[in-house]
């Protein structure tokens, strides 16, 4: 028999198999996809951790306190304080464990819902990639094409599950097994909104252990609050990958099939990926000029513009009459926007939809008037379902009641509760690995006490 059985090698996963393994108990991990990562290796790889070295390098100040606040402001204290208050008390033990590992982060830079630069860039490869090792080296066992199916229940409590090649009996089992935006079934009755929005996220990430929780009880939380993420190419399997690009932080506009604006383009992605799904036909176009071309850097995905043109998803023109008519939108309405926009700036008027920033609280627009102009078609996209079943400090998952459901734990994407109404950058990764450790001590201990 297993101590602790974990589903699922992604990041939450993974830091859950080797803090167990850590403490000495024998691990058996199952991922039903040939790869480990999930959608962890599809990311930007950016975690919020505050009070690192990193920004001490960068001379940001930063603390626990600051990123907590950040997390309950950004959340719209919807959030679960318990589990707001275990993150913030357990990201710097975490950050050093993983770097203890050898894990490297880069220069940290701001987003979304950070008061201060708090994301801290990595390669999820090897991130995942060390973790596995790691665990592999302290005696777990690794079962890749293993997809669990059911969890085993006895007398209310969880003592192991089923996979494809049978039963396995476990002291303690962790979920790990990431978000649901990769099901259709799940996001219609979740998230409607979302019908029209594309769906990124790892192949695995259809809600198997949200449903396998469901069946023993689980509670759920936060579903209210699943969000797209705007920027991304609509064309199908898109060459863009995971992520699309955000020039509209840079000094782009968004206008609709109309050549109009609809919104303030300094507001977070999430809340453009709302207002985009709701234009005809769920898509925008970014457009800008040759100085924020000027500032595409290829060191971050969803700024390098540069590429983007050298893959052909990006259209250019000389005048916005031409780069209107390559989009197929009426010219005289994109120039008329073009040039209320940048007469506002000009003149020191307000903005129309009232920007006054580049992005957050951060830059001043400023005019597209350089040719070449550029074009992005952008839409939507579902990366991550940032809610699901209720936990408890420990990683123990709670049943409808909020009572403990013995012998389960989850971690990762699978959980709700964090992020409440809003979400802050960096902190799904960061998520996956505070709680991921956190389950794997939480499950061996109980497995050791049994
Ligand atoms: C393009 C993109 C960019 C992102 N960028 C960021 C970012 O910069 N910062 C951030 O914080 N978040 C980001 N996110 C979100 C973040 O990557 C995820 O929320 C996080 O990595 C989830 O980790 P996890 O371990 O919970 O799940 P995953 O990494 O998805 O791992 C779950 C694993 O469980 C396996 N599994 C599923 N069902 C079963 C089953 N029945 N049996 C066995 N195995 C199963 C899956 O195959 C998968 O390998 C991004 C997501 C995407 C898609």
């Amino acid at each position: 028999m297993a101590d602790v059985v974990v589903v699922g090698a992604g990041l939450a996963g993974l830091a859950a198999a080797v803090a167990a393994a850590e403490t000495g108990a024998r691990v058996v991990i199952c991922e039903k996809q040939p790869e480990i990562g999930g959608s962890t290796v599809l990311s930007a790889g950016l975690s919020a951790f505050a009070g690192t070295e990193e920004q001490a390098t960068e001379g940001v100040a930063d603390d626990a306190e600051l990123l907590r606040r950040d997390l309950l402001e950004t959340g719209q204290h919807r959030n679960d304080p318990a589990l707001v208050d275990t993150y913030c008390a357990e990201q710097l033990t975490t950050y050093r464990w993983l770097r203890g590992m050898g894990i490297a982060y880069g220069e940290v830079h701001a987003a979304s819902g950070q008061s201060v630069p708090r994301s801290h860039p990595t390669d999820t490869r090897v991130l995942v990639r060390t973790l596995l090792d790691r665990a592999l080296e302290r005696g777990a066992d690794f079962l890749p094409e293993t997809r669990v199916r059911r969890l085993l229940v006895e007398d209310g409590g969880v003592v192991g599950v089923v996979t494809d090649g049978g039963k396995l009996a476990a002291r303690a089992v962790v979920l790990a097994s990431g978000g649901f935006s990769r099901s259709p079934e799940l996001l219609a009755r979740f998230a409607p909104q979302m019908e029209r929005a594309l769906r990124g996220g790892g192949a695995g990430s259809t809600g198997d252990g949200m449903l396998m929780a469901w069946k023993a009880g689980a509670g759920v939380t936060d579903t209210p609050y699943i969000k797209g993420t705007f920027g991304i190419h609509p064309e199908p399997g898109g060459a863009e990958g995971g992520t699309g690009i955000l020039a509209v932080y840079k000094g782009a506009i968004a206008v609709n099939g109309d050549g109009r604006r609809f919104i303030d383009e300094s507001l977070p992605y999430k809340v453009i990926g709302d207002a985009c799904l709701a234009q005809d036909g769920g898509i925008a176009h970014q457009i800008f000029d040759a100085g924020v071309m000027a500032h595409s850097d290829p060191s971050v995905p969803i700024y390098d513009f540069a590429a983007r043109l050298d893959n052909g998803l990006l259209l250019q023109a000389d005048t916005l009459d031409e780069l209107a008519k390559q989009l197929d939108i009426p010219a005289e309405a994109l120039t008329a926007t073009v040039t209320e926009y940048n007469t506002a700036i000009e003149q020191g008027t307000p903005d129309p939809l009232g920007r006054r920033t580049l992005s957050g609280g951060v830059g001043r627009p400023t005019p597209i008037a350089t040719a070449p102009f550029y074009a992005h078609p952008s839409t939507t996209v579902v990366l991550a379902t940032y809610c699901g079943l209720t936990i408890d400090p420990h990683a123990r998952v709670l049943d409808v009641y909020g009572e403990v459901i013995p012998g389960l734990y989850a971690a990762g994407e699978i959980t709700g509760g964090l992020h409440g109404a809003g979400y802050v950058t960096g902190t799904s990764i960061g998520k996956a690995a505070i709680f991921g450790r956190i389950a794997g001590l939480s499950a061996s201990e109980e497995a050791k006490s049994a």
